[in-house]
């Protein structure tokens, strides 16, 4: 039996993840259960899965959350805030950690999984987009082990061979990382002028996030999926290719020297991966619908648009960039998606502010989860004056 701690229980990720999970009760228990906010959806996930532990990360929604469980009966123990997130990550309640909280949020209590040694199930990929290093060493002291969960990188992890020696040892010759192309694709930067939430969150193959949702429109989601590959797979950057490919079946690819290319296929439903990484390295029922070829008859691959989806190449000038480079276009980009989704900033205004933002925020180090923070902070501020500038 594994105990999991899901952390962003409330999200999609945490939705796919509590339905994986609740169709194995003989293998899989959830531990504990953290959200930021939402009172009533955590209370519900409580009142399913009776966890050893809910956290409320928002430490003003505590009293709402104990008074809504007042009447459940559980032995669930209720906390709040920072530590108790930290805490959910790392305690001896769990083994199994899924990070699942979206964006810069969920870098503490990600780096404590790892850490303790837990098996960290890794969503969150702005974590180790903003602190790819912190997070390294923090598995070599941890001893634990990182399973991807973001689909292209479950896919790599899939196409590896089982004992890595590093990219060159396994012969691989590059990773093909594929992207839908998101609800824009083939449209020209004109195009793009009165662009709404709405419509940049309208994905055609994956229901997600907001947040995320607005990075695949902009293609920053494989931006920072680029910059995750490098992380955990120790590929530079010239050996992580982007392939659009529409029907999101791939969900990416290794090449090898001799010349093999191996894929992993699979209906677009995030609970193949969750299902893959919790019971690693056996194989369970995921719920996932079975993939039918002749229905699909086809699969297209093209070369992203580069030119109207500029956060592609941002990201890739951040990797190729040393020291906080990557901290910086996360923290600017996490501000520009929360400004547009709040009307503040216009979609092609997203790219701009990343790249002035880049080029103005100083150089940092990041060798510490201070200066992690740090130079997060300094991002930020810097990306909400180009922002204030941009609606001018
Ligand atoms: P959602 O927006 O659906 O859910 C986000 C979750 O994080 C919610 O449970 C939310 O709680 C919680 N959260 C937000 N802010 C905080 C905070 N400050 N402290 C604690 N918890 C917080 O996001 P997704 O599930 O779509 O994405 C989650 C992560 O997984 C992201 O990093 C994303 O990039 C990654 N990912 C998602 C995929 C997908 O298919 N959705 C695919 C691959 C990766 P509350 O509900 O209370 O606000």
């Amino acid at each position: 039996m594994k105990n999991v701690a899901v952390l962003g229980a409330t999200g999609s990720i945490g939705a796919s993840a509590l339905d994986v999970i609740a169709r194995h009760p003989d293998r899989f228990r959830a531990s504990a259960l953290a959200a930021h906010r939402n009172v009533e959806a955590l209370a519900v996930l409580c009142e399913r899965f009776r966890p050893d532990l809910a956290v409320i990360a928002d430490a003003s929604r505590e009293a709402e959350l104990r008074e809504r469980l007042a009447n459940a009966r559980l032995a669930t123990r209720i906390e709040s805030g920072a530590t108790a997130l930290t805490e959910a990550a790392s305690g001896a309640h769990c083994d199994t950690v899924i990070a699942a909280i979206v964006g810069a949020a969920g870098l503490e209590s990600t780096l404590a999984a790892a850490r303790a040694g837990k098996r960290l199930l890794l969503a969150n990929k702005e974590a180790v987009v903003m602190a790819g290093p912190l997070l390294l060493a923090a598995l070599r002291e941890g001893g634990g082990e990182l399973l991807p969960i973001d689909s292209e990188h479950n896919a790599i992890f899939q196409c590896l061979p089982a004992a890595r020696a590093g990219l060159d040892g396994a012969g691989v010759r590059r990773i093909l990382l594929t992207a839908s192309g998101g609800p824009f694709r083939g449209k020209r930067r004109e195009d793009l002028g009165a662009v709404t939430p709405a419509m940049a969150c309208a994905h055609p193959n994956w229901v997600m996030g907001r947040k995320i949702s607005v990075d695949s429109a902009t293609l920053m989601n494989k931006g920072l999926e680029v910059i995750e590959a490098h992380f955990l797979f120790g590929a530079a950057a010239g050996q992580i290719d982007v392939v659009v490919h529409p029907q999101s079946i791939v969900h990416s690819m290794v090449e090898y020297a001799d010349g093999s290319v191996l894929a992993q296929l699979g209906n677009p439903d995030m609970r193949t991966a969750l299902a893959h990484a919790l019971a690693w390295p056996d194989r369970i029922e995921a719920g996932v619908a079975p993939l039918d070829l002749m229905q699909i008859a086809r699969l297209d691959f093209e070369e992203p648009d580069r030119e109207t989806f500029a956060c592609l190449d941002l990201a890739y000038r951040a990797l190729g960039g040393a020291g906080n480079a990557p901290t910086v276009l996360n923290a600017a980009n996490e501000e520009a998606v929360a400004a547009f989704l709040e009307g503040r900033l216009s979609f092609l205004a997203i790219a701009h502010v990343i790249e002035s933002t880049m080029e103005t925020a100083p150089g940092l180090s990041i060798d510490t989860l201070d200066a992690v923070l740090d130079s997060d902070l300094t991002a930020r501020r810097v990306a909400q004056r180009m922002i204030a500038s941009a609606k001018d």
